[in-house]
């Protein structure tokens, strides 16, 4: 089984607990308006490579990370849900930690063949970092291009099968930073059992420059990124930990 990745990072301290081999994947069905990786949105771009390829690669690293492990990012890493299945199963074999960190957006709970899927590869994952764009559904399709219904059907399933979260919710000025949206995202995130952890990550512009140089318009042009008290107050009403 091949997969296609982007790139990967070695030492990665942001994407789940201690220090962690951050692999890529390529393909998001998203468009996130504030996207800072538009060049992971092509499926078959990248870099074609197996899953006992990635898996030789990562274990290169095994002992720096041994107190961290592997976080599989993208894009989304769903879309290549049977390459992680293999990859993740070599990683568990080598007793190595596992985390994904997704928007769940392919996650239908209507389809018993999708679920199977997913319950397969949590077989072999111990964190999934949820990432949740917009608690309300019509602004979450406005912001993404996408209903939020799978997103959070993801979020009940993991907190029913007992798979640990960290809420991962991107504070954007105008779009998801309004105290109704914040307090209904945690009144959701509230129902779940399973939350270990809630992250609020500032919108950032960083990523404008890789627009402008593959002809992308890039939506938010000029938007000003929140202010620390706006930070605050976001992670006052998520019960967010730094
Ligand atoms: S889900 Fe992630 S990779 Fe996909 S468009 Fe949104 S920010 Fe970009």
């Amino acid at each position: 089984m091949t997969g296609y990745i982007h790139s990967y990072e070695s030492f990665g301290t942001v994407d789940g607990p201690g220090i962690r081999f951050v692999l890529f994947m390529q393909g998001c069905p998203m468009r996130c308006l504030y996207c800072h990786n538009p060049d992971t949105w092509s499926r078959s771009a990248g870099r074609e490579i197996t899953a006992e390829e990635a898996a030789k690669i990562i274990l290169k690293y095994k002992s720096y990370i041994s107190d961290g492990g592997v976080t599989a990012s993208g894009g989304e890493p769903l879309l290549q849900i049977d390459f992680l299945i293999e990859l993740f199963k070599i990683l568990k074999r080598e007793g190595v930690n596992t985390a994904l960190d997704t928007s769940g957006v392919t996650f239908n709970a209507d389809d018993p063949e999708c679920v199977a899927r997913h319950a397969e590869l949590l077989k072999y994952t111990d964190l999934v970092l949820l990432d949740i764009k917009h608690i309300d559904d019509k602004e979450h399709a406005k912001l993404t291009g996408h209903s939020n219904a799978n997103t959070l059907a993801f979020a009940k399933y993991l907190s029913d099968t007992g798979k640990d979260i960290w809420i991962r919710h991107v504070l954007v000025t105008g779009i998801t930073d309004d105290d109704k949206y914040l307090n209904a995202l945690k009144a959701f995130v509230d129902g779940l059992k399973t939350v270990k952890k809630i992250e609020v990550l500032p919108y950032h512009s960083m990523g404008e420059a890789k627009y402008e140089k593959s002809g992308l318009n890039y939506k938010l042009k000029g938007l000003t990124p929140p202010d620390r008290s706006r930070v605050l107050n976001a992670e006052k009403i998520l019960g967010a930990k730094r």
